[in-house]
């Protein structure tokens, strides 16, 4: 193993672990990866995100074949249909956060675009967030409905169920994730509230001045 992967691996152990203390996962939900070019480094299947250990992360071909390292996530696939959409990201997290799964259990949202532009950073990390529909967790026609919204997104809510994020590298994956649970929790808190969100101007302005 080469100092960069065994960093990278160390690396993973860490912002998971900072994500489960900070109540971002729960028990062996919620996984995490980074594509690397002997594969995609990710978290095993019953691993809790508290508790990873850097020489049992599974290794996974493209094609999904486990290479080496524990048994990979199921979910292993959803990351796979993202990085096989956007090549320019190389990290991806997804969460079963509170907030983020309260929103995409919500019935009357926009299934275009979930949450609406409360602050700048939401507008520059997360931006757009469609709704995938919901499918069973081990369905393959979920990584399907993933791939589709890959195309035009890098982050996506999975009806019922949470947020799939990719990133350009890890922290960059890590911080959108956390953005869009913060975002989550202030519309819920907002929800009955008289709200001034972002203006269309305001946001076109950001995506000018900050493209992703
Ligand atoms: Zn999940």
């Amino acid at each position: 193993m080469t100092p960069e992967e065994a960093k990278l691996r160390e690396d993973i152990c860490i912002l998971a672990k900072s994500l489960f203390e900070r109540g971002y996962g729960c028990g062996a939900s919620g996984n995490i990866s980074v594509m690397t070019d002997q594969g995609m480094i990710v978290s095993p299947t019953n691993s809790s995100m508290g508790r990873l250990d850097p020489a049992r992360l599974s290794l996974v071909a493209p094609d999904g074949a486990h290479l080496s390292g524990d048994k990979p996530s199921k979910e292993a696939f959803l990351h796979l249909a993202m990085y096989e959409e956007r090549p320019e990201m190389t990290s991806v997290v997804h969460l079963h956060s509170t907030h983020s799964v309260a929103v995409s259990c919500l019935a009357e949202v926009d299934p275009s675009d979930v949450l609406p532009p409360i602050t700048a950073y939401y507008v520059m990390r997360v931006g757009t967030l469609p709704l995938v529909p919901y499918f069973d967790p081990g369905d393959r026609a979920l990584a399907e409905a993933v791939r589709d919204k890959a195309r035009h997104h890098h982050a996506m809510l999975l009806a019922n169920h949470g947020p799939v994020v990719a990133g350009k590298s890890l922290t960059d994956a890590v911080n959108a994730a956390e953005e869009l649970e913060e975002t989550a929790k202030l519309f819920l808190m907002l929800r009955a509230e008289k709200t001034r969100f972002l203006t269309q101007d305001q946001v076109a302005d950001l995506k000018v001045k900050f493209p992703s």
